[in-house]
């Protein structure tokens, strides 16, 4: 063990998405990030640019097996987020989730670090309330081909409070709705990059379904914002706690916007909607603005149109 002062900070699923961005925030602010992964739906593209700096360090490993490391804060993030992907291995996404959360909550007690789940709304299931609060228990297939992702994140929740009560482990729980933004992968399936990608190639924009559902789309910047509230907030406050944007949107009012911002010619494709499709997703954020002050400031149309700069970049 080697002395520090300034926070060690372990972010698992480093390179994804997210994590990403939780990175750039985290190195910038002078901690010493350390990213772990193991490229499943990450690149090392997404974080190439922090390679050479003497505050970031990069651990290729599978969170599936345990890791013993110095750290005095962990983000779980680890776990395919987009549905395409955590499908492929269904076996795999409950073993990250569960797995995953037992070994870093381990590492945190063993080393006394506070340590904040990326949950989801997904522990909602297709919610039968509408906004969904922190109180509601959800509505969740079981044995669906959402339930590797729904209920892992679920069991691991379940970890992260029996450890905080029984091994006075330092927990935060964080309840992420649908986040878009640079980054997103091209190919994983969710519904902003795949409009995106669709209407800058003037392809068909593929709506499952007819396209009433709902979701509430927030940008990445005010996600992290959140995130590293709740990770730096008073320990009086745990969650879980929902974060996400509460402008809520069908999906063919998705497609209409990207379609206009992009000027495309694409057409609308009407495809089969999948199994246990949640028909509508708001959060309920009263919660976050009370206790943490927080709540998201990007509007879709201005973060569409920095995930479209992105994306058009990467295609040209
Ligand atoms: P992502 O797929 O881009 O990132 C997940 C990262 O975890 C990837 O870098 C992947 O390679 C890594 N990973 C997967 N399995 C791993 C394993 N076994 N060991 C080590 N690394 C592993 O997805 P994201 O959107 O950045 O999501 C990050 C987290 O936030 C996930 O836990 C997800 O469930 C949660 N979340 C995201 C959203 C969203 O809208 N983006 C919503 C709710 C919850
Ligand atoms: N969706 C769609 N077309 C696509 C991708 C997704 O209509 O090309 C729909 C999907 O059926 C869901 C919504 O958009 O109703 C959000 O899907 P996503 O996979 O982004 O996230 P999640 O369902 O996990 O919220």
């Amino acid at each position: 063990m080697t002395l520090h002062t300034t926070k060690r900070i372990l972010i698992t699923g480093g390179a994804g998405f997210l994590g990403s961005h939780l990175c750039d925030r985290l190195v910038a602010e002078g901690s010493e990030v350390l990213c772990l992964d193991n490229f499943f739906t990450g690149t090392r593209e997404n974080i190439s640019h922090l390679l050479g700096r003497s505050n970031f360090e990069l651990i290729r490993h599978d969170l599936v097996e345990p890791i013993l490391l110095e750290v005095d804060e962990i983000y779980n993030l680890a776990c395919p987020a987009s549905p395409v992907h955590y499908q492929f291995n269904p076996v795999k996404t409950v073993k990250t989730s569960v797995m995953g959360a037992i070994h870093m909550l381990g590492l945190a007690k063993r080393v006394n670090a506070r340590i904040l789940q990326a949950s989801t709304s997904e522990v909602y299931g297709d919610p039968e309330i509408h906004p969904q609060k922190e109180a509601y228990w959800g509505n969740v297939n079981c044995i669906g081909l959402r339930s590797c992702y729904d209920e892992g994140k679920r069991c691991a929740e379940t970890l992260f409070f029996d450890y905080h009560r029984q091994n006075g482990v330092n927990i935060r729980v964080a309840r992420i709705f649908n986040t878009y933004g640079p980054r997103m992968h091209p190919n994983d399936g969710r519904v902003v990059s795949n409009f995106i990608v669709q209407a800058l190639a003037n392809r068909d924009i593929t709506i499952y379904g007819d396209g009433t559902q709902t979701r509430s789309f927030c940008y990445v910047s005010d996600l992290v914002d959140g995130l590293t509230l709740l990770m730096n907030g008073s320990d009086d406050f745990i969650g879980p706690v929902n974060l996400g944007n509460p402008d809520e949107f069908t999906i063919l009012e998705l497609a209409g916007k990207v379609i206009d911002l992009i000027g495309s010619k694409s057409k609308i494709l009407f495809k089969p909607l999948p199994a246990d499709d949640p028909k509508q997703r708001q959060p309920a954020i009263d919660l976050a603005r009370e206790k943490l002050d927080w709540q998201p400031v990007v509007h879709l149309g201005e973060g569409l149109k920095k995930t479209i700069d992105y994306f058009e970049q990467m295609m040209s």
